[in-house]
């Protein structure tokens, strides 16, 4: 184990609490971090929480959150929840008024409904739109908000010196965090998680040799009286194939198009009203997929990991925002426990981590076997999906 580099920038982080108070480092200001964020503040516990990105990233998309509301509203303070409308894509869809609590999945083939699974409280929630109304709104109240331009490259976790039991994040400008516990929330390339040797790479997830998944969904709408204005945007997978391999700079357009040959509407007009020149962009190397083997080395409760960087599941079956939430619950709960002396950092963070193990393991498993699942039509109506429509597939408890 290596110390701090003695040529860093040292920022620990200021509290004037008392111990045990943790202070806290975020990796990562995505949906998991961000809600962590709030949450600790909610009950003032120090932390600071760090970004690589220095602008935002312009890939952006939808999430379905269902299950994880409740627990969303227990990390954000209740003035930035009552604003989770203006995180949508249709800012002016009221879900619940309108009893679209629901997704639609129909048969590909001929455009019918085959399942409208719902569950109360479920929104959509535009990734970017929300990483900036949840950045911005640490801001407030004098807050320090969002560190951008921080690339985490190393963590230390030091048994002597000045730093001894307390975790020092680096980063690429040669700055350094100290703090009690780091969670890496960085998302599914998480390099938190890369670091524990332990830890299963990435692999592709199996297909079915001819079946194929698509979605359409809205995006944005800039102005909401002109639907000429209105982002959609599609999703497709398919079987991975021998030989074939997409580059970054691959239009697969005309590919689409071919693969939707025989797919029912509205499916098949969309991909036909696709205007030329719109870039059809491929996932390079595959889906992500991967959760660890074993539970992750915390090293005495000072490091853990939370959202996709510790379970990283397909999104057919849309579960990986509503677990990177409640991992942001049962984090912030945990912090709380040592705040209030119930528990040590070591105990809290051992829950919590095996919370997000067992619970990780599980989604990822039933994700892949969605996405099978839609690469293999015969095999759908037996699918997660199917069984468990958007509801949580676990118990959840009440804490
Ligand atoms: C197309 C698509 C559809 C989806 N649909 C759904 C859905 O319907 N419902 C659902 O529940 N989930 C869905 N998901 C999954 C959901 O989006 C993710 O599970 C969730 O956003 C994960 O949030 P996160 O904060 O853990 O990770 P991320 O959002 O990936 O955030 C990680 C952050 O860490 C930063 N970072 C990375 N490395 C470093 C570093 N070294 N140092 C500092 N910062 C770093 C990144 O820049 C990023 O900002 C979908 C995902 C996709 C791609």
């Amino acid at each position: 184990m290596s110390t701090a580099t003695s040529s860093a920038t040292i920022t620990p982080i200021n509290s004037a609490s008392s111990p045990p108070t943790p202070k806290v480092i975020i990796i990562g200001a995505g949906l998991s971090g961000l809600a962590i964020a709030h949450g600790l503040r909610r009950h003032d516990i120090p932390f600071t929480i760090c970004e690589k990105e220095s602008t935002p990233r312009d890939r952006n998309w939808g999430v379905t959150i269902s299950w994880a509301v409740p627990f969303l509203a227990k990390c954000l303070p209740p003035e930035l929840f009552a604003r989770l409308q203006e995180c949508q894509p249709d800012i002016r869809l009221n879900n619940a008024a309108e009893g679209k609590e629901s997704l639609l999945i129909r048969d590909g083939a001929t455009g019918q409904p085959l399942i409208e699974p719902s569950f109360p409280g479920t929104r959509r929630l535009q990734i970017k739109r929300t990483r900036r109304i949840w950045g911005e709104a640490l801001l407030e109240h004098g807050g320090e908000g969002v560190r951008y331009g921080k690339v985490l490259v190393g963590i230390d976790t030091p048994d002597e010196g000045e730093y001894k039991g307390k975790v020092v994040g680096r980063f690429e400008d040669g700055s350094c965090e100290v703090g009690d516990v780091l969670i890496g929330t960085d998302g599914g390339s998480s390099f938190a998680l890369w670091l524990d040797e332990k830890i299963n790479p990435s692999v592709d997830v199996g297909c079915h040799p001819k079946k194929m998944y698509s979605g359409i969904l809205i995006l944005d709408k800039p102005d909401l009286e002109r639907p000429e204005t209105w982002v959609f945007y599609v999703l497709s997978t398919w079987p991975k194939e021998e030989g074939v391999t997409y580059g970054k700079d691959d239009d697969l357009l005309e590919e689409y198009r071919r693969r939707m040959d025989g797919w029912g509407d509205p499916y098949r007009k969309v991909a036909d009203w696709i205007p030329e020149g719109t870039k059809v962009r491929p996932i390079l190397g595959g889906l992500k997929v991967f959760a660890p083997k074993e539970r992750w080395n915390n090293r005495d409760g000072r490091v853990t990991i939370g959202g996709d960087a510790a379970h990283s599941m397909t999104f057919h079956r849309g579960q990986g925002g509503n677990n990177a939430l409640r991992d942001a619950e049962r984090f912030v709960g945990a912090m709380v426990e040592v705040k209030e002396g119930l528990r040590s950092l070591k105990d809290a963070v051992d829950a919590y981590d095996q919370d997000v193990f067992e619970r990780g393991l599980n989604e990822v498993d039933m994700s892949s076997k969605q996405t099978h699942a839609f690469h293999d039509y015969k095999a759908f109506l037996q699918s997660p999906l199917m069984k468990h429509g958007i509801k949580p597939t676990a118990n959840l408890g009440s804490s």
